[in-house]
Parts: C-alpha cells; sequence; structure tokens
C-alpha cells in the first residue's frame, strides 16, 4: 500500500522488479485509489500493489546456486543413497541401500520426516516419537 505519491514510486519499482523476476503481468496490478476501493471497499490508500501469487521464488535454482557455493567449501553431494543403517560408537557408520558405508565423526541429521527414525537407529531421542498427519490449506 502507498499513502503518498513518493511511496507509490516505491511501488512502481516493486513493479519492475517483479516483470524482472518472471512474475507474468497479468498476476500483478498497480492500483488507484479507486482500483483499490472496487477490490476492498474499506481499503483507502493512495494507490496498492495486487498481487495475485504468494511466492516468486523458484526453489529449484535457489537450491542449486547453495549446492555450487557448499562445492567450493569442499561439500561432496550424494545421491540416491539412502541410509538404511547407523551404528552409535564414537565414530558413525552409515550403511547406505546399496550397502556401502561412510564414517563420520559428526553428523547432522536432516532427513525431514525420517529424521527420528535414523536418530533412533543411534540410539539417540528414544522416548519421541513423531506423528505425520496431512494439513489442510
Ligand atoms: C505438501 C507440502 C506442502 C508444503 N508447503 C509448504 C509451504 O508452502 N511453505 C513452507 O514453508 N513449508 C511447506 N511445507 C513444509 C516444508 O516442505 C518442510 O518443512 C521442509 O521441506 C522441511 O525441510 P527438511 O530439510 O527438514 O526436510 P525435507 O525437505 O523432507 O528433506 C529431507 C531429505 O532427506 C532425505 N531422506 C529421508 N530419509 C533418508 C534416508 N534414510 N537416507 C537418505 N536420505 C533421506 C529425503 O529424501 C529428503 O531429500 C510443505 C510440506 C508439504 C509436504
Amino acid at each position: 500500500m502507498a499513502s503518498d505519491e513518493e511511496q507509490h514510486k516505491t511501488l512502481e519499482k516493486y513493479v519492475k522488479w517483479s516483470a524482472q523476476n518472471g512474475i507474468p503481468e497479468k498476476q500483478i496490478e498497480l492500483l488507484d485509489s479507486k482500483g483499490l476501493l472496487k477490490r476492498e471497499p474499506n481499503l483507502h490508500a493512495y494507490s496498492g500493489l495486487y498481487c495475485s501469487r504468494d511466492v516468486s521464488t523458484d526453489y529449484g535454482i535457489f537450491t542449486k546456486e547453495l549446492q555450487k557455493e557448499s562445492e567450493k567449501n569442499g561439500t561432496k553431494f550424494l545421491f540416491n543413497k539412502e541410509v538404511t543403517d547407523t551404528n552409535d560408537d564414537s565414530e558413525v557408520q552409515l550403511t547406505f541401500s546399496d550397502d556401502s558405508t561412510l564414517t563420520a565423526k559428526f553428523l547432522i541429521n536432516c532427513s525431514g520426516g525420517n529424521s527420528l527414525d535414523i536418530a533412533k537407529k543411534c540410539n539417540l531421542a528414544k522416548e519421541y516419537d513423531d506423528l505425520h498427519f496431512r494439513g489442510e490449506y
């Protein structure tokens, strides 16, 4: 929302940015005060930006760039390897579905809904359980 001409100029800048970031023209509208009232009768402002979608981030590109940055710092990514077993000695040994193994001194477990199962294989968090349920939007 803009309450004066100066703020309106900021919204105009956002319209340019949205085009540069790939939001289709039809999905973003810069409305004057009348246009705003038409859309929402309680909205009294100089102008406003209406965008009919909630996100404009391409998470695929974002994640790939993050991967490149991480690889520059020495990270090696392993794909299509499912952890099937672990041990809980001073060094963690992971066993994968293709029977290969990997030993590490330190493990960050971030396997989403599987995290607790993997933690339990390391004899951790035995007192917890997780409940997977469907969310309604
Ligand atoms: C339908 C749906 C819609 C959602 N919408 C939104 C949204 O709009 N906004 C929002 O903020 N959040 C949303 N979320 C939630 C969001 O996706 C999660 O909170 C987020 O992805 C969790 O990230 P994570 O890295 O912890 O786990 P995940 O993204 O689940 O990543 C875990 C990874 O570990 C891998 N893995 C699992 N088990 C093993 C194993 N044994 N060996 C090897 N790898 C393994 C998996 O393959 C996966 O790649 C949504 C979730 C769902 C299901």
